[in-house]
């Protein structure tokens, strides 16, 4: 917008974008410009895991099937993994103002980010999006996957179906190991009742499961299982953005390389001098 009106416009909508800080200039009800909306990228990997897609630093963690370890051993759930970019940079701070600082209007953008990545030729009977507890719901006033299950079940024709629900709250599992983030949300999801109809019949039903970012996918892995039980055919998770555990070894190289002795002495000292 330019000349006479461009500051009457800016005195009745004064808004800033919240990730860059330059003023708006298009009337929207997301707040966040059309740049910083366009800067995630898709997350690219060399070498990932052909199941959970899952990107390594080197084939080595795959078998001569392309599996990774957890998918060798059934330890996910599902049968495939979408997600659009790395939990990182842009789409992390997208996420967060999505999620944390409560802008349900990006669940529109983030939604195409997500349809972008998922093959065309997937047909699902529903998408069912990952319940919170209701503890948290109500902190937060929505669920962030159910307003992103909304806008892939537009682009998808199915129906959105609210069929799990989370009956425990999972602790953080932050720093925590897999085999311990699984015991940790054992249990924690259970199929929804209705109030007439009894357990949902799932029976021969590819779904399409929706979060916002995937971590280690042991609460995803949780929730698949609770659907095949009840009778779920197929079980594909989609996801706006996925942790890269490949940027820790990248960082943890480059602190190897870069790490002098001065460094090294100091971190003795400050370790209590071992010997
Ligand atoms: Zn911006
Ligand atoms: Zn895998």
């Amino acid at each position: 917008m330019h000349g006479f009106f461009a500051p009457v416009f800016r005195l009745l909508f004064p808004d800033d974008c919240r990730i860059c800080g330059q003023a708006l200039r298009e009337i929207s009800r997301v707040p966040v410009c059309a740049a910083c909306l366009k800067e995630p990228q898709p997350l690219v990997a060399e070498f990932a895991c052909s199941s959970c897609r899952t990107p390594f630093v080197n084939h080595f963690p795959l078998d001569e099937d392309g599996q990774c370890a957890l998918c060798r051993l059934g330890l996910t759930g599902f049968d495939a993994v979408y997600s659009y970019g790395s939990y990182e940079a842009g789409l992390r701070t997208l996420i967060h103002l999505f999620k944390f600082e409560k802008v349900p209007t990006l669940a529109k953008p983030l939604g195409s980010l997500m349809a972008r990545v998922l093959p065309r030729e997937q047909q699902f009977d529903c998408v069912v999006p990952m319940p919170l507890h209701w503890r948290r719901q109500w902190q937060r006033g929505f669920n962030q996957s159910e307003l992103l299950a909304n806008e892939i079940a537009r682009r998808c024709n199915a129906p959105v179906r609210r069929v799990i629900r989370r009956v425990k709250p999972t602790p953080p599992q932050s720093g925590l190991t897999h085999a311990k983030r699984r015991a940790n949300v054992r249990g924690a999801f259970a199929l929804q009742r209705g109030p007439f109809s009894g357990t949902p019949d799932l029976k021969g039903q590819r779904i399409l499961l929706i979060d916002d970012v995937l971590t280690t996918g042991a609460t995803a892995a949780a929730a698949a299982r609770v659907l095949k039980k009840a009778g779920a055919k197929h079980v594909v998770l989609l996801t706006v953005a996925r942790t890269d555990r490949r940027l820790n070894v990248i960082a943890s190289s480059f602190q190897q390389v870069h790490s002098t002795p001065a460094m090294s002495a100091q971190a003795q000292s400050a370790a209590g001098g071992t010997r």
